[in-house]
């Protein structure tokens, strides 16, 4: 008899497929190895899924060898792939093919001049637990085997002290931790403080490795040379063995979401892991996604509080700041700068302090506009307003797209062309002027472009050569500098109209994470660290919130919104999206699509409560060159709008050539 093998095969092919066994290998295959096969006239890798019995009576093809460069896979491991495939409607083939590194083993070590991924530190002692910590471990330490747990926390409470105990105990009961933050947050200065903790006992994986620093920190783990794996999500795709404790940092962060091929979240996804493998999970955060908060609100999930900074330290205080009162009043200096955040600037320099400005947009200006006829310089790939950096280089957000801004407008060819708005780039060029002594350091994509450059400024603001450091979202998250009092949030405006559900989320969560760098070494009763808030909407409430630090009362209104029109965490969605560079093919596909949707909605009992909205055009409407078009669908079960959209896609032979059809579940962004 001959044996047939279910095999995940590396193509974009949805389903397994079957392979026959050749008489070298028959009898001593096992689930979870990795095979080099024939595909079309081509050959590729696959991963054995399990064995098949029921085969339809024609020749199949046969593996050709076993790849043995790489590790077999484990079971837990494997159904935790088999379960990304199947949540977020991907490939199975190409979702395992994620589970291995780019280059093979290496036999031996290259020199390289880049320093080593982690560096030698000295060790360092815990400290004295404070009350609400002790709590916390003791609590979570009760646990055995899977449970999630939510530990809600100010900034500067001392989450991260929470997660080194509990991974400091994990490994002295012989197992190993995994622990994700996010990329953005993945400083020198967080691998320091594990390292300080661990020695040489841990593995980082990032963005920012070469392809072999990645390969030999990977193998590190699989081979069991190092007990602490830490890394940005993608690091879920290095299978630990005899794993005792997840963490996810920030658990809120929307880039856990990955939001192209694969398009998975690494915190589900992550949750789903530890329940495989039957460990506790701890998600942490000052500001927890509505989803994890209402799964603790509803018993799901443990909650665990900290309300108190460390040692006494006090919050910082917020003030909110009317820029429209501004214009009227103020002359002297730009709009975009009050008297009070002028003032204490002033103040704060006069007292050898530091002062962070925060401005979530880079480069100059990002609208140029014609004066005479109006006209609006785009993107030609994409539909953008291009930014204008420097002098007269105009920059595509999206897409990289740049030319050199002309004297006259394009469309007119007579008005001069001018700039609107602001930009890191012309905050710091006004700040500079305004304030001449200062010392001035711009942290945003265009001057931080690696991990080198991060580790820098991080220096120069602990050694105060910066007076005023002036950043994006690069500066949001994650940075402890003890001489940082006064935070400044120039325009938080920029975000609140964006045509998204999660916007207001969002603001909520930038206003309290920007303002918990401020003065985070203060002690109570001394002057605390200050946050000033420039707006144009005063009234709207996650200021409001934001700036009470009142999470609870955030969290309540806006559940009750999201309630209302059926949104997440309270309904299910999976955004649909139609691309293809023909607009008319596009929009014919997609009222197609929404209409075999409709259909299965009156046919089928089980999707009574689905809605099909749209089809739309995405509000990114066409980016990269390609026009998209979007439909969402909501339900209120995952299982079942899961399975709507199986049936709703089909075997795709009803899409036309030319068009791309993606789903991507519990979608994130909807632009
Ligand atoms: P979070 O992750 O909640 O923002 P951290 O764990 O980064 O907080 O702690 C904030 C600061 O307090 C860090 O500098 C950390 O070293 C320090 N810290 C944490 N726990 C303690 C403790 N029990 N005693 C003294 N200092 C602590
Ligand atoms: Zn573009």
């Amino acid at each position: 008899m001959a044996e047939y093998w279910s095999v995940a095969v590396d193509a974009p092919i949805r389903e397994p497929l079957t392979y026959q066994a050749p008489d070298s290998l028959a009898g001593g295959l096992f689930r979870g190895q990795r095979v080099k096969l024939p595909l079309g006239k081509r050959q590729t890798t696959g991963v054995l899924l399990r064995p098949q019995k029921d085969v339809p009576d024609v020749k199949l093809k046969e593996i050709s060898e076993l790849d043995d460069t790489h590790p077999t896979l484990p079971d837990f491991f494997l159904k935790w792939l088999e379960w990304l495939a199947e949540y977020y409607l991907h490939p199975v083939g190409t979702v395992a093919s994620l589970a291995y590194p780019s280059l093979s083993k290496a036999t031996k070590e290259r020199k390289s001049k880049r320093p080593p991924p982690i560096k030698e530190y000295a060790q360092s002692q815990a400290p004295r637990l404070t009350d609400e910590q002790q709590t916390v471990i003791n609590k979570i330490s009760e646990q055995k085997g899977f449970s999630t747990h939510l530990l809600f926390g100010v900034t500067g409470s001392g989450k991260t002290e929470v997660y080194l105990q509990l991974l400091d105990k994990t490994l002295n009961e012989g197992k190993r931790g995994l622990v994700l933050v996010p990329e953005i947050s993945l400083t020198p200065q967080l691998i320091q403080r594990f390292a300080a903790r661990f020695g040489n006992r841990i593995a980082v994986l990032h963005s920012q490795l070469t392809d072999r620093e990645r390969t030999n920190q990977w193998w590190d783990i699989v081979e069991g040379r190092k007990d602490i794996l830490i890394g940005a999500r993608s690091a879920l795709f290095c299978p630990v063995q005899n794993l005792g404790l997840i963490i996810v940092d920030e658990e809120h962060e929307p880039s856990y979401k990955q939001d192209e091929k694969l398009k998975y979240h690494g915190r589900d996804a992550a949750i789903m892991l530890a329940k495989l493998v039957g460990c506790p999970i701890i998600l942490g955060s000052a500001t927890p996604s509505l989803e994890s908060w209402r799964n603790a609100l509803e018993g799901r999930f443990h909650l665990h509080e900290m309300k108190k900074r460390v040692e006494d330290r006090s919050l910082p205080e917020v003030r909110i700041i009317d820029l429209k009162a501004n214009e009227n009043k103020n002359k002297s200096l730009p709009h975009w700068l009050s008297q009070e955040l002028a003032d204490q600037i002033q103040e704060t320099l006069e007292r050898k302090e530091q002062v962070a400005l925060f401005l979530n947009r880079r480069g100059m200006a990002p609208l140029v506009i014609c004066q005479d006829c109006g006209f609006v310089h785009e993107c030609p790939n994409c539909d953008i307003s291009l930014t204008l950096h420097g002098k007269n280089h105009l920059v595509c957000h999206y897409c990289d797209y740049h030319e050199t801004m002309k004297d006259h407008c394009p469309d007119c060819k007579e008005g001069h062309l001018s700039s609107v708005g602001l930009g890191t780039e012309q905050l710091e060029t006004e700040i500079q002027r305004l304030f001449p002594e200062a010392k001035i350091a711009r942290a945003d994509r265009d001057e931080i472009t690696n991990r080198a450059d991060l580790e820098e400024l991080i220096e120069q603001m602990e050694t105060k050569e910066i007076d005023i450091l002036i950043g994006t979202q690069m500066i949001a998250k994650g940075l402890d500098f003890p001489h940082l009092t006064l935070v400044g949030l120039i325009l938080v405006d920029v975000g609140f109209n964006l045509p998204d559900f999660r916007a207001t989320e969002r603001s909520f969560q930038l206003i309290t994470q920007v303002s918990g760098r401020a003065g985070r070494h203060i002690k109570v009763g001394e002057r605390p660290g200050q946050v000033i808030v420039q707006t144009y909407n005063p009234d709207h409430p996650s200021l409001l919130f934001a700036q009470h630090a009142d999470f609870r009362g955030f969290a309540s209104m806006e559940l009750e919104h999201r309630q209302v029109l059926n949104y997440p965490p309270i309904g299910k969605l999976i955004s649909i999206r139609i691309q293809g560079t023909s607009l008319s093919k596009v929009q014919e596909t997609s009222r197609l699509c929404s209409q075999r949707g409709q259909q299965l909605v009156r046919q089928y009992n089980v999707y009574e409560n689905i809605e099909v909205l749209g089809p739309a055009e995405a509000p990114l409407s066409k980016l990269r060159g390609q026009h998209r078009y979007h439909i969402l669908l909501k339900g209120l079960e995952s299982r079942i709008i899961n399975q709507f959209c199986r049936q709703l896609f089909g075997d795709e032979s009803w899409v036309p050539s030319g068009i791309r059809l993606s789903a991507d579940v519990d979608p994130i962004h909807l632009l």
